[in-house]
């Protein structure tokens, strides 16, 4: 019922989530190279395991056909910028690496008879119409907002996987990925969860968008990549598609407050403009995963916040 992995590819393996994936797969003995551009990834996520002989770096991108030598079971793709600040500085880039970059990672797999991860997004939702978000919801997504860069080309990215598993029978799964924080986020990288802790722990105001009534639910990594890997070893969800997320829903007020309380800090909460085509709210209904995978999450928000925000204190100067 699940294949035990042997040598896997990571594409956007020194990333934030990318990174965790490394590690985790390496704790379990599998070999696993690490395909990365360092466009918003980096060395120094990866630098504690370079000393490993089952693992190895190729600093190259997706964005064109790439080639590896020979024994790789699966693909695990997930190279792709996933801020918004970076849907405004590199939209390009980030279509390139959704559209070709997946047309390359999918080329490879078929070419190797490898397994097929794909990192999807529940960003494929958009501005969801129903709650909470069930895999059968085809979204809400204006195909040319500021969003669409990363919205539309996670979507194309599912629809390359399927036409790869329908024409050409990859052997492929889908993760559509809700919000997942912990150490490693970039300190810079714009999103709430690093916002928020870097300016608590300088003692600068916290940012909320909007009233902050505005909801999303928030995944511990080390509970979301257990997840990619049992979609990785499962045999029985070929072509598959599943939510991998934390149910646990509160407004983006209840976690600046959350982490004013966990940190300690002074820092007072102050109201800004609200993003444009930003999501009112996000929610996953993970019984498929729960039922097919035998996987949920399991660290509490409060103690994913606080091991989040120590390691935050630790790089923030
Ligand atoms: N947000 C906020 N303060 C910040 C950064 C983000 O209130 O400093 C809000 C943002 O407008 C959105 C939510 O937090 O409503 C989550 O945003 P994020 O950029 O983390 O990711 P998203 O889920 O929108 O992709």
């Amino acid at each position: 019922m699940f294949m035990a992995l042997k040598k896997v590819l990571v594409t956007g393996g020194a990333g934030f989530i990318g990174s965790h994936l490394c590690e985790s797969l390496l704790s379990r003995g599998v070999e696993v190279v690490c395909l990365d551009n360092l466009v918003t990834g980096s060395q120094r996520n990866i630098a504690h395991f370079t000393g490993n002989d089952k693992f190895s770096f190729v600093n190259t991108t997706t964005c064109q056909k790439f080639d590896l030598e020979d024994g790789f079971d699966t693909v695990f793709h997930l190279a792709s910028p996933a801020s918004p600040v970076d849907f405004h500085r590199i939209p390009v880039e980030i279509l390139l690496a959704n559209t070709a970059g997946t047309y390359n990672a999918l080329a490879f797999a078929k070419e190797r008879g490898a397994r097929f991860v794909l990192a999807g997004s529940s960003e494929a939702y958009g501005d969801p119409l129903h709650h909470p978000q069930k895999e059968e919801h085809w979204g809400n997504v204006n195909p040319n907002g500021v969003r669409s860069c990363y919205d539309e080309g996670k979507r194309v990215s599912e629809a390359m996987t399927m036409a790869f598993h329908r024409k050409y029978g990859v052997d492929t799964r889908i993760a559509r990925i809700f919000n997942t924080y912990g150490p490693r986020m970039r300190k810079d990288d714009g999103r709430v969860i690093p916002n928020l802790m870097t300016q608590a722990v300088k003692g600068e105001p916290l940012t909320v968008h909007g009233d902050g009534k505005q909801t999303r639910s928030f995944c511990f990594v080390s509970d979301l990549v257990d997840g990619l890997v049992r979609l990785g070893e499962a045999d029985h969800v070929r072509g598959g598609l599943f939510n991998l997320g934390n149910p646990h829903e509160m407004t983006i007020l209840e976690a600046a407050n959350l982490v004013k309380r966990l940190s300690g800090t002074r820092s007072e909460i102050v109201f800004t403009g609200r993003p444009e085509d930003d999501p009112a709210r996000r929610q996953p209904d993970i019984s498929k995963a729960r039922n097919m995978l035998g996987w949920e999450p399991h660290v509490h928000v409060e103690d994913g916040f606080r091991q989040t925000i120590d390691w935050f204190r630790g790089v923030v100067k």
